[in-house]
């Protein structure tokens, strides 16, 4: 799904009134009802909230579900993403939204621009969207999901990913600047330079490897394990003069504790994904075993636990437990670990969410030409007028 954000400068005030009551309205109904809608939105009688409704509704903003037996619309992630544009616009957070940069497996991340011009990264959580084709087990539990269950679920991997960076970056760790966040979205620092996986030589991979593998020592002191680090999710930065590099970690949605019952198996995960990488990429092989996590924990900071302060701020225990329910569920999947991904591929891809899939598909066609016209689009936000 493709964040399409020609309609921004369309929507009038009565739009964004009613596209936020969808939102506030799916709080308690998986669909709204329309004269719900028209209540919260305070636009009751007039026409105007049925024609707010028709022009969302053609925009794929909101949508009907097949079958249903009252007459209402559940917001779609398109109107999630307009409605949180919307926020990091009055927040003047964003102003401009530039070209797509990543499609991750959960994620689209995009370049943006802040009011001065300076270059952003807005990152969209859409979970749910290929992890139900991967998974062997627990599929029940991703099948039965609601759209709004997914929004849920894409919300809290933005807030852990946002708490985390924040603690990472104040205590100096190779992060990038967390800047905003809200609802499914994230707003940070464009670093810029390329991913490890796409660096076919390094100066001197002694010095990173070295690097990569105290950057997961220095994390598990602190209580932490990334998860899911690699050469995907390590940016890396070259000093145009002396030619060393510098790792910059990103992704974080799916990092934990040291306390987890099953640490130590994905320590070791972490820091084998670095040597797989390294003897593939770069045929280095380095002579000293480990790092062990016994070895990194056993020197731990007592005072410092970042996995128990980030458990104390807004991403309480129970969102904690319930994005590891699904975490879990999809089996704890590694960006580097490709077989994996392709097992069911083509499978069960469209029994989760029969809605969305369709109302993709419709989106597909109505904007076919839309790749040409893409790439370059600068869309400004700031014209739009919400005023809530
Ligand atoms: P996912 O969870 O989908 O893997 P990531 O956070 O890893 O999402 O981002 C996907 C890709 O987008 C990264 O591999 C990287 O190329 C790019 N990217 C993400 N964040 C940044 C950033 N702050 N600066 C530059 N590139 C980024
Ligand atoms: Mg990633």
């Amino acid at each position: 799904m493709k964040l399409d954000s020609r309609q921004l400068r369309y929507l009038t005030a009565e739009d964004w009134r009613v596209l936020t009551a969808v939102e506030m309205g799916s709080k308690n109904h998986e669909l709204v009802p329309t004269v719900l809608i028209a209540q919260i939105a305070g636009l009751r009688g007039g026409s105007g909230v049925h024609k707010s409704i028709a022009t969302l509704a053609k925009s794929g903003l909101i949508a009907k579900i097949k079958n249903a037996k009252y007459d209402g619309y559940r917001l779609t992630y398109g109107g999630l993403d307009y409605l949180s544009l919307n926020t990091l616009r009055k927040q003047d957070t964003v102003f401009s939204l530039g070209n797509q940069i990543g499609v991750g497996k959960e994620s689209d991340i995009y370049v943006v621009a802040d009011p001065t011009g300076k270059q952003l990264v807005l990152k969209l959580h859409r979970l749910g969207r290929i992890s139900f084709r991967t998974v062997k087990a627990n599929r029940d539990y991703l099948r039965n999901r609601t759209t709004g269950s997914w929004m849920y679920l894409s919300r809290l991997a933005a807030m852990k990913e946002y708490a985390f960076m924040h603690v990472l970056k104040r205590e100096g760790f190779p992060v990038p600047e967390p800047i905003a966040q809200t609802r499914h979205t994230l707003v940070m620092e464009l670093i810029d330079s390329f991913p490890l996986r796409s660096i076919d030589n390094v100066s001197d991979p002694l010095t990173l490897y070295g690097d990569l593998m105290d950057l997961i020592v220095r994390l598990a002191k602190v209580g932490l394990i990334h998860g899911d680090f690699n050469e995907f999710n390590l940016l890396i930065k070259e000093d145009p003069v002396t030619k060393k590099s510098t790792p910059i970690l990103i992704d974080f949605p799916q990092m934990l504790s040291t306390t987890h019952e099953n640490a130590k198996w994905y320590f070791d995960r972490d820091v084998n994904c670095i040597k797989r990488f390294f003897s593939r990429q770069f045929k280095f092989t380095s002579d000293e075993p480990g790092p062990f996590f016994e070895d990194a924990i056993k020197d731990a900071d007592k005072n410092k636990r970042l996995d128990i302060e980030v458990e104390a701020t807004g991403f309480s225990r129970k969102m904690a437990k319930d994005l590891d329910r699904f975490v879990e569920a999809v089996g704890f999947q590694n960006e580097a670990d490709e077989d994996t991904a392709e097992v069911l591929d083509g499978q069960d891809g469209n029994e989760v969410d029969q809605d969305d899939s369709e109302e993709e598909e419709e989106e597909e066609e109505e904007t076919g030409s839309q790749d040409a016209q893409e790439d370059n689009v600068e869309e400004e936000l700031a014209e739009q007028t919400h005023t809530d």
